[in-house]
């Protein structure tokens, strides 16, 4: 006997967990499949964000600037500290109990709101009728027994993967993607990270913070493409004056592995071999969509060549019903934009007309400084032909940026050149993944530079730098430069 749904997500990642409360939420009998087992072999919701990404490196960042703070910054401050030390098993447990927190938080709201947690592994098995078919297995759960379960709507939300470099094998002792590199119970002497993405400059940062000496070997020739250039020229000097050694254009020719460690092999360009030894390697070169065993072909779906499901802008795939959402369809691979097409969906199936401005989601990269931006750059704005105004303020003009310590990089805002509307926003400083919120908020309800500009903000914060960049892109001028 199969049990009915009006809703089966599968993955309870921040995409699937939200989808089936807010389904839930409108009424729906829905049920989340989710078979993730932490290394102590509990299952857990929360997929890869809780579990291994935006909750646990949050933390380790966060532990890692106190670390830096307490042995670098305090003197400044006055404040002396003798003999600060790392208990980086300490550090470990405290992540781990930031983690547990949030994924029991999340079973806890499928308690509250009636979404049933299907434990393993979903695969669709057919469809009949309006209904589809979909087979859960877990070895450990029912005695192996799968469960078959069906469904009127299907949301697949089973997120991303570390993309493999080819012959560099994960073993997440010497070679790690992000399990490892969130996990390790030494600070290695020497970190050799490959990839200057989001994911590289974070966790090199950690590591770099707590003692490792890291080198990020980035594949190509520019420093975070895609970024504001002088968001990026900033961000490369600070990274630079912090010990974080770069190389671009890096060009991978092989990876020894030996029992405690690693070796590169690479140039740069096409100049002259060199080699990298590192102690343990972080391979980090981005994310795959993950379809693993999904069995889509049950429900005649097809994977594009990038092996993302294909679907439309309200996340619909082809087949009549069935959604896909987060890091397994197109678009930037970040939790809140799962989170979203989370909520868009369900609302969707509840016949309401959600809807998502994919041109405002904000991006952060959470190093020191802090890299924030919503909206398009300079770059693309050019390419695009559009005449715009560019407005920018530094923090070591800003009082409470000053007060704090934080003085390094700026905001700046860009807008358009005849209307005053505002295309982008571009932040690298401490707290930037904040002050990001109130652009995104401005740039969802179209506002001028001029509205952020005649907006009371408060007096001192970081959030006035927002407010002189905006004014500084109208005609209105900055009133504290
Ligand atoms: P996931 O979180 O990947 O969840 C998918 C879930 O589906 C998993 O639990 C998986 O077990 C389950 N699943 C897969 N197949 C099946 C199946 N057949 N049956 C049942 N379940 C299945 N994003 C941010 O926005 N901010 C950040 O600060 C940030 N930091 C990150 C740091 C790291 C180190 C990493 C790796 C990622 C980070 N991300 C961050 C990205 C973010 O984690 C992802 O964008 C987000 O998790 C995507 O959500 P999702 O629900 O699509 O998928
Ligand atoms: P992200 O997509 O933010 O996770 O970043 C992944 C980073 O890895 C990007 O900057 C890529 O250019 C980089 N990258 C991809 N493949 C390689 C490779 N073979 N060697 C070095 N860097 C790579």
């Amino acid at each position: 006997m199969s049990q009915a749904y009006d809703v089966v997500v599968i993955g309870a990642g921040p995409g699937g967990y939200i989808a089936a409360i807010r389904a839930a939420q409108l009424g729906m009998r829905v049920a989340c499949v989710e078979g993730w087992r932490n290394p102590d072999g509990e299952l857990a919701l929360g997929g890869t964000c809780l579990n291994v990404g935006c909750i646990p490196s949050k933390a380790l960042l966060a532990s890692s600037e106190n670390f830096e703070l307490a042995r670098e910054s305090f003197d400044a401050h006055g404040i002396g500290v003798d003999g600060v030390r790392l208990d980086l098993a300490k550090m470990q447990k405290r992540k781990a109990g930031v983690v547990q927190k949030m994924t029991k938080g999340i079973e806890f709201l499928f308690r509250k709101n009636k979404v049933t947690w299907l434990k393993g592994f979903g695969c669709f098995v057919g469809h009949e009728d309006d209904a589809y078919r979909i087979e859960v297995a877990d070895d450990e759960v029912n005695g192996g027994q799968a469960q078959l379960v069906d469904a009127k709507h299907v949301i697949i939300a089973t997120g991303s993967k570390p993309r493999a470099l080819p012959g560099v094998d994960v073993d997440n002792r010497v070679v790690c993607d992000n399990v490892g590199a969130l996990a390790m119970t030494e600070v290695p002497k020497r970190l050799g990270v490959i990839g200057a993405g989001v994911i590289g400059l974070e966790l090199g940062s950690v590591w770099r913070r707590l003692g490792a000496e890291v080198t990020v070997l980035e594949a190509l020739p520019t420093f975070l493409a895609g970024v504001d250039e002088g968001v990026r020229k900033e961000a490369w000097k600070r990274f630079r004056e912090q010990g974080l050694r770069i190389e671009l254009d890096a060009r991978i020719a092989g990876v020894e592995v030996g029992a405690d460690g690693a070796r590169v092999r690479y140039s740069i360009g096409d100049g002259e071999p060199q080699v990298l030894d590192c102690d343990r390697l972080v391979v980090s070169v981005g994310r795959v969509p993950n379809t693993d065993g999904l069995g889509l072909d049950a429900v005649d779906l097809a994977v594009d060549e990038r092996g993302f499901v294909p679907v439309d802008e309200y996340c619909r795939t082809s087949a009549p019903n069935v959604w896909a959402i987060g890091d397994v369809v197109r678009g930037p691979m970040l939790a809140h934009k799962a989170e979203d097409e989370g909520v868009m969906v369900a609302e969707r199936i509840a016949g309401q007309d959600a809807r998502i401005d994919y041109g405002t989601i904000p991006w952060v990269i959470y190093t020191s400084p802090e890299i924030a931006w919503v909206g398009r750059n300079e770059e693309q704005l050019k390419k695009e032909g559009r005449a715009f105004k560019a407005g920018q303020f530094p923090f070591s003009a800003n009082g409470r940026a000053l007060g704090s310590g934080h003085s390094a990089g700026f905001v700046k805002v860009l807008a358009d050149a005849a209307t005053d509307e505002v295309l982008g926003v571009h932040i690298v400083s401490a707290a930037a993944s904040e002050l990001i919120a109130e652009a995104t908020l401005a740039m969802e309800f179209r506002a001028s530079a001029e509205d952020i500009g005649r907006v009371s903000h408060p007096h001192p914060s970081m959030s006035e730098a927002l407010r002189e960049a905006a004014l500084a892109a109208t005609d209105r001028r900055s009133l504290n430069s």
